[in-house]
């Protein structure tokens, strides 16, 4: 009578690896995520972070991000006008 393998034993003779780990593919890089790893989901596709940083910086325009992370925007004009009109600000 032959004792089968323990399930762990007989992946690790045909995959190399004990356990069977599930992990989600980035949809543009195609890395597979693990466990603690940070996935993103954007537009229904789920990303790593490297590939949502790309997909920021090409979908939106700086001032979109500027508003968005409340970064004031101004002129060079108007700020050296502030600048004048206020010369002892922040001292
Ligand atoms: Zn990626």
């Amino acid at each position: 009578m032959k004792i089968p393998d323990h399930p762990d034993i007989a992946r690790t003779l045909l995959t190399g690896c004990p356990r069977e780990y599930k992990s989600v593919q980035c949809a543009d890089c195609e890395k597979e995520l693990y466990g603690d790893e940070k996935i993103y989901i954007s537009d229904g596709d789920t990303v790593c972070g490297d590939c949502l940083k790309k997909r920021i910086l090409e979908d939106y325009d700086i001032d979109v991000l500027a508003d968005a992370f409340d970064i004031r925007k101004t002129t060079a004009d108007d700020y050296l006008e502030e600048s004048e009109e206020n010369p002892y600000d922040g001292e």
